[in-house]
């Protein structure tokens, strides 16, 4: 059933077992997982099935650290959230992310990649991949082709699935609309949560619309899947009865707030045809999976563990995009993506030119953030349309995020070097990264962090928060530590699994 909250009697009150707010890929697949358990939701959505302005500025904010992507351009704010803007470029995290690293501050989830394992398997269909398998072997066979074997124990092949993009706002639409006890509130905006006198429990939740109708819910239970820095705000925001705001004792929402550092590119590649093994890596391939599906893959190289706890360094993803130089474009430097054309050499340049016997990749690293206090996601002093508090971005990263980038572009130059594929062109001889900084990836995370005390998280390993009786947190925000891999497929797992822990 589907409710526009435009046209409620201003005051109605709605009872409920389960209260979801947000419905991006979290809020929705938890909603089809307990309608199939046989548990009662309400899911409340900002937006509708389509964009609308006026809600659509309620995200804008404030970035005041490092240079970031506009807020409002970072996420969407409707039926399906953001993965109508989404690549669906996907990959699990790996077992050495959840661990507690001596090297990384604050590393160490509460729960082990096994733990999330059966869920993962669940999440792959959620995003219409492949077979949970994302290891090399499995793979390039099924494209033919030769694996390039790296010389040293550095660098480990691996692959990225691509979903569609699956848009769940889409292809969800019908089986959360007329899904068994799943009651859809559009175009309403959570703007208070208000806490129970002793602050032991959430009481209700106070929504408004863009056009100022105000609705309130009353649930047993709740789980805010807003989006990690939504999920921060409305915590922050919420200041009725805790003064720092919900589940924000020990002041750590909205603080750690992580993304992955894209150097795209780091470097290039630069391989001469006649010599190179590189036909030998599928860089970006179709293949059928094990469950029948076509699915797009994509080889990546990774750090192995060992390498890792050596060079004390995070995790990180190198893939290889070939760039395309022979047509009329080609003739100009600015075709070569990225930073760093000034400083190549006229020699290299003619090396790239048309007609010559050598092609040009692209070296693309994604990057671990490791946890770092610094960065923040805080409240300003301006209310948007429905009268919440807008927020102020502030994304810092530390030196050892540089080093993560630095030491595995000079592993991968050794790696194609020593391999034959082809010699690494990086910006300066010690692989110094370019001063301008790099992007993320749009992933948000870390601001409702998971541990395994009230001390270190806001949330312990059921995603809910420490002190409140009946209040969990759904996404990204809860990723103590993000790996390299991109979030959704590790956001729709925890879903899946929370669903499990609400029906029981
Ligand atoms: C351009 C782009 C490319 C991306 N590519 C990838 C990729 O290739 N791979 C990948 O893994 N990830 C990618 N992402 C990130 C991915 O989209 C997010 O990780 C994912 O959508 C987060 O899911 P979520 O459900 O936690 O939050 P969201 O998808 O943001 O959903 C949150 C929902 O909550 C609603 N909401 C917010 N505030 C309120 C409120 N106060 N009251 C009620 N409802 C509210 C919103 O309207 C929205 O529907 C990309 C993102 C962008 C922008």
């Amino acid at each position: 059933m589907v409710t526009d909250a435009r046209e409620l009697q201003p005051g109605t009150r709605l009872q409920t077992d389960v209260c979801i707010v947000g419905a991006g890929p979290a809020g929705i697949t938890l909603a089809l997982e307990l309608s199939k358990a046989g548990v009662g939701v309400l899911l409340v959505e900002s937006g509708g099935f389509e964009t609308d302005q006026a809600t659509t500025d309620l995200n804008v904010g404030d970035v005041v650290g490092e240079p970031y992507f506009d807020l409002v351009a970072s996420r969407l704010r409707l039926f399906g959230g953001t993965t109508g803007h989404w690549e669906g470029m996907c990959r699990p995290l790996d077992e050495l992310d959840f661990e507690q690293r001596s090297w990384i501050d604050k590393s160490g989830w509460p729960l082990g990649r096994g733990d999330l394992e059966p869920f993962y398997v669940r999440a792959q269909e959620y995003c219409q991949l492949g077979e949970f398998d994302y290891s090399y072997a499995t793979w390039a066979p099924r494209v033919d082709i030769t694996p390039f074997e790296l010389p040293d124990d550095q660098l480990i092949s691996e692959v990225y699935q691509f979903s569609p993009p699956t848009r769940f706002g889409e292809v969800y639409r019908d089986s959360v609309t007329k899904g068994a006890g799943i009651e859809l509130l559009l175009w309403a905006n959570l703007v208070d949560i208000v806490l129970a006198d002793d602050g032991s429990h959430v009481r209700e939740l106070a929504c408004r619309t863009t056009t100022g109708v105000d609705v309130t819910v009353e649930p047993k239970r709740v789980v805010l899947a807003l989006g990690a820095i939504e999920n921060a705000r409305l915590m922050l925001a919420s200041t009725g009865i805790a003064s720092a705001g919900v589940g924000n004792a020990n002041g750590l929402v909205g603080k750690y707030f992580m993304e992955h550092p894209h150097q795209v590119p780091a470097g290039f590649l630069l391989v001469s045809r006649s010599e190179s093994e590189m036909g030998a890596i599928p860089h970006q391939v179709g293949a059928t999976a094990a469950n029948g599906r076509d699915v797009r893959v994509v080889s990546c190289m990774r750090p192995t563990d060992a390498f890792q706890r050596t060079e004390e360094i995070g995790n990180a993803g190198l893939v290889l995009s070939q760039l395309r130089l022979d047509g009329e474009e080609s003739a100009d430097p600015g075709v070569l993506k990225g930073l760093y054309t000034d400083g190549l050499s006229a020699t290299t340049m003619q090396a790239i030119l048309p007609g010559s016997d050598v092609t040009v990749w692209s070296v693309d690293i994604r990057s671990e953030q490791v946890p770092n206090a610094s960065s923040t996601i805080t409240l300003t002093d301006e209310l948007d349309g429905v009268g919440v508090p807008r927020v102020a971005m502030d994304w810092q990263r530390a030196e050892i995020d540089d080093k993560t980038v630095t030491v595995m572009l000079a592993a991968a130059a050794r790696a194609f070097g020593g391999g034959g594929a082809g010699r690494i062109w990086a910006p300066s001889p010690d692989m110094a990264l370019p001063p301008s900084p790099p992007g993320g990836g749009f992933h948000h995370m870390g601001t409702t962090r998971m541990a395994g005390s009230a001390q270190d998280g806001v949330v312990d390993s059921d995603c809910k928060v420490f002190g409140l009786g009946n209040c969990w947190v759904a996404g990204s925000s809860v990723f103590p530590t993000g790996g390299f891999a991109n979030p959704t497929l590790s956001i729709v797992a925890l879903a899946v699994r929370l669903a499990e822990h609400l029906a029981k």
